[in-house]
């Protein structure tokens, strides 16, 4: 692959991170942006185009004089053409533009469909946007971007997979001058943070929640505190989770909180990739073939923990995950070739064993009733199947159960048959009892007075109904938030071959789970 990742290092010092200012009136333009800059943006963009009035030439010098120490200004009147905002004619918009760069703006930004004769007089960030898709010409729009007299390139467009946004930081690599290069919605959000990777010109940030100018912009402080913008640079490696929906993964934070405690150079993003092997397959196929990015491992989650094993082939990954048939997590080396493990079988059983401390061979024997059969059934069944313990399945879908138990030798009952459980160990695999239907509980006291050791892989809450009336009752309990810190904490030590920052992955997700519950 051509593209170097620092083929334009040269080019600008440091990814700029610009806020761009939305508000209806001049003077709250002015006072939002003293506030960018106590939140560390290194630039504004003042867009014109949303205040209610056009703003006068006396305006817009107040606004260029006042501003805060060290903050470059963008002043941008974009017309509903592109997206924006501004409903008036096409003189006047150019002539708020001329005002605005007489004024002392850093850079103007014009759209590519602007004849050059009407461009003002100062530094031009040459621009065109496409809210609706990914141009069928991109290439073409981005060599005439390049090959103009403007000082910026920026071309930004919708994007429906993550490979789109792979291919906006792959343009920033070969371009000749500094350039923005975004892929806009939730797939694209890898452009944003790694263009301080790539050396872009910058990215776009929003203040708070409401104030982005365009979908899929983070909030600086998502920027600065999750996604360790301000520590990325050309050697940052690159993670991710993979799954659909992933807005609310809580691995983002997880991962790059343990990047930033254990001083690794390394950026942790979701990967929002729609369900379908044929999806799964294009990003990862883009992903190895792109180099430059320097991507070592993933996290795999739902719909695509299946999809994951059968691009990897059995033969890279180990032998549990072999028998579950399924894999959430892959390593990358640099010369492409992937391994792939599944963490989940052996965090729930590190997390079962240590409550009850145990080594997982004493398991051999022990009576388990396992309650659900989706896919973290699975992986415990295959585990404790592993280490000969005697299971029995019960599920909601019969038919699930018999054939989970068929393939691991188990017994297979009917989930109403849960009242009868007098097993040694429970273990809770569905969803009953969690967020939002928090009163839930799988089993009554009066089951669980018959059980010793009771583990709820439901994590939020962190607490279930069914570990508090186990504890009541006098069971040792196991919370779903002790599988969930091993779980990822085995996928930073597959990666990476050093300890994980266990009390802070822990700290992180109940920190998460607190906010979001
Ligand atoms: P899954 O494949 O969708 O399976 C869901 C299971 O829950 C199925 O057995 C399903 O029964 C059962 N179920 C769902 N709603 C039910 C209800 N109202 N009544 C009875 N049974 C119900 O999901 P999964 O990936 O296995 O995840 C299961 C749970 O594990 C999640 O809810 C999550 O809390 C937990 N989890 C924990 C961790 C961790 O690290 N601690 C990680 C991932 C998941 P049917 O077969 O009848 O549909």
């Amino acid at each position: 692959m051509s593209n170097g990742v620092n083929s334009h290092s040269s080019k600008i010092a440091k990814s700029a991170l610009i806020v761009p200012l939305v508000q209806p009136g001049v003077e709250q333009m002015l006072s939002a942006m003293h506030q960018a800059a106590q939140m560390g943006a290194d630039m504004v963009e003042c867009r014109l185009d949303y205040l209610t009035d056009p703003p006068t030439h006396q305006e817009l010098e107040n606004l260029m004089k006042n501003r805060p120490e060290g903050i470059g200004i963008i002043a941008t009147c974009r017309p509903t053409r592109q997206g924006g905002k501004f409903t008036g004619n096409e003189n006047d918009r150019i002539n708020i533009l001329s005002s605005a760069a007489q004024a002392g703006a850093d850079y103007i930004d014009i759209e590519m469909d602007v004849p050059e004769s009407n461009w003002p007089d100062g530094k031009i960030i040459l621009s065109h946007h496409d809210f609706t898709s990914k141009p069928a010409n991109l290439q073409e729009i981005f060599n005439k971007l390049d090959a103009s007299r403007a000082s910026v390139n920026k071309i930004v467009f919708k994007a429906t997979c993550p490979e789109d946004a792979i291919e906006a930081l792959n343009l920033i690599g070969k371009s000749a001058k500094p350039t923005i290069a975004l892929a806009m919605g939730e797939p694209g959000l890898m452009s944003r943070i790694l263009a301080a990777k790539f050396n872009a010109f910058g990215t776009f940030a929003a203040m708070e929640k409401g104030l982005e100018s365009a979908p899929g912009q983070p909030t600086v402080d998502e920027m600065k505190t999750l996604y360790r913008w301000d520590a990325i640079n050309s050697e940052t490696l690159v993670y991710g989770v993979i799954g659909c929906p992933i807005a609310h993964s809580m691995s983002p934070a997880v991962h790059n909180a343990a990047f930033a405690d254990k001083g690794i150079n390394a950026v942790y993003l979701p990967l929002r990739i729609e369900a379908g092997g044929e999806n799964f397959n294009r990003f990862m196929d883009a992903a190895i073939a792109a180099d430059w990015l320097s991507l070592r491992g993933l996290s795999v989650t739902i719909p695509h923990k299946e999809n994951a094993i059968a691009y990897l082939g059995e033969e890279n990954c180990d032998e549990l995950s072999r028998q579950i048939g399924a894999i959430n997590t892959i390593a990358i080396a640099p010369d492409g070739s992937l391994r792939g493990i599944n963490t989940d079988y052996a965090a729930a059983i590190d997390a079962l064993c240590s409550a009850m401390r145990i080594k997982p061979a004493e398991l051999a024997s022990r009576e388990v009733a396992v309650i659900g059969a989706g896919g973290v059934a699975r992986a415990i069944v295959a585990a404790l199947a592993h280490y000969k313990a005697k299971i029995t399945i019960y599920n909601r879908t019969f038919q699930r159960a018999e054939k989970l138990a068929k393939e691991f030798g188990c017994l297979a009952l009917p989930l109403e048959k849960v009242e009868q459980i007098s097993h040694e160990i429970v273990i809770n695999c569905t969803s009953i009892g969690m967020f939002p239907n928090i009163d839930e509980s799988v089993l009554t006291e009066q089951v669980l007075s018959r059980v010793r050791v009771v583990f709820d892989t439901v994590y939020n809450p962190p607490r279930t109904r069914l570990l508090e009336l186990a504890e009541q009752v006098g069971c040792l309990t196991v919370s779903g938030v002790e599988m969930f810190v091993n779980q990822a904490a085995g996928q930073f030590e597959f990666w990476l071959g050093v300890p994980a920052p266990r009390q802070l992955i822990k700290k992180t997700i109940l920190d998460r789970l607190n906010i979001a519950s």
